[in-house]
């Protein structure tokens, strides 16, 4: 393998004992070096018509070829073809805005298709102890916001088998959940005592169409989305006066997929578009919000201070997250309006006001 070689003739086994994950943060250099590759990749990827594009590849029944929906730009650029057990799609470019996307894409009612049996089958156990470990870090992130629930109304949409509404339960928010799997809505209620889920889209459900939320939750759930301008212009309709929305996401701009490149964690089967802190503030510009707040994220060990590297090396992962806006997740607080912005921005939040 020439570039572990070349890794060994640069670092020698000094980053050994580093895992993986954060060794692209950690060796001196090695932002530089992965910036240039990714710049060198999306210069050299051709621009390609649609039309031409769309003779690549031919489209299966539940597919579907799709322009830049954060921009319109009909132009693709292909940059990987990931895939594993079963399973490989094409990741293009747009080079209108630098939104990656896979295309073809899903067509929003056959989503179902790649949802199959099994799905919830590996949501238990230490799975869900590291999920609901993340929900809480990130919870911490954007404090005092999730601090105290206070009966406030919280809609988690794509609630699963309801770990998140659990916690929103124990902090005390008034919350519900909306979910499209029969099976983790079931085992949710189940599961949850005073909380609901429904299944079904938010416009389904009586009591979630009403609307009047102080905060909706995205965890993970935002990469999924076939139709994330629709959904967004709904969830702004579904907030009160003063919320905000809370999304976590994998980072287009991750420092990981810069090195991993088909390889990297954030392409999994089920995932159909992939945000940056710049594609994001589009999406959320165009469907009405006022402002935007990101939490760097580090990683759930160097976090929760579980990570066994020494501290100069947490501090120096620290810095290249920050310096590159490369960590391999993304986590944003939007706010429906002034009045959300006046509520909870400042501290050691930085609102960045979306024109519109
Ligand atoms: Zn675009």
């Amino acid at each position: 393998m020439a570039p572990r070689l070349l890794g060994r003739l640069a670092y020698g086994s000094r980053y050994d004992r580093v895992p993986w994950s954060q060794r692209v943060y950690i060796r001196p250099g090695e932002l530089l070096v992965r910036e240039a590759q990714w710049r060198w990749l999306t210069r050299r990827a051709p621009v390609m018509r649609l039309a031409d594009y769309q003779q690549l590849r031919p489209l299966k029944a539940i597919e579907e070829f799709l322009s830049c929906m954060m921009c319109g730009d009909s132009r693709q650029q292909l940059l990987f073809s990931p895939g594993g057990n079963g399973w490989r799609y094409h990741v293009v470019r747009c080079p209108g805005c630098g939104f990656l996307y896979r295309n073809p894409g899903i067509r929003p009612e056959r989503l179902g298709d790649l949802y199959a049996t099994g799905y919830n089958t590996f949501l238990t156990g230490r799975y869900a102890a590291n999920r609901q470990r993340r929900y809480e870090l990130t919870m911490q992130a954007f404090s005092p916001v999730f601090d105290e629930g206070k009966e406030r109304r919280l809609l988690d949409f794509g609630s699963g088998i309801g770990l998140f509404l659990e916690l929103a339960e124990q902090r005390g928010f008034d919350a519900c959940g909306v979910d499209l799997s029969p099976e983790s809505v079931a085992q949710a209620n189940e599961r949850l005592s005073g909380v609901r889920t429904y299944l079904g889209a938010p416009e389904d459900v009586p009591e979630i169409a009403a609307g009047g939320f102080d905060v909706i939750t995205l965890w993970s759930v935002l990469a999924h989305l076939p139709r994330p301008l629709d959904d967004f212009a709904a969830f702004r309709r579904l907030l009160a006066p003063g919320g905000v929305l809370l999304i976590l996401t994998v980072n287009a701009r991750s420092t990981q997929l810069k090195a991993y490149g088909p390889a990297w964690s954030g392409f999994t089967k089920n995932h159909l578009m992939f945000y940056s802190s710049q594609t994001v503030r589009t999406l959320l510009g165009r469907t009405g919000f006022a402002g935007v707040a990101f939490a760097p994220h580090y990683g759930d060990t160097v976090e929760a201070g579980t990570s066994r590297l020494p501290g100069d090396l947490v501090r120096r992962l620290r810095r290249n997250v920050e310096l590159s806006d490369g960590g391999n997740m993304m986590r944003v607080l939007a706010f429906a309006d002034e009045e959300a912005i006046g509520r909870w921005g400042g501290g050691p939040l930085t609102v960045h006001r979306l024109g519109a």
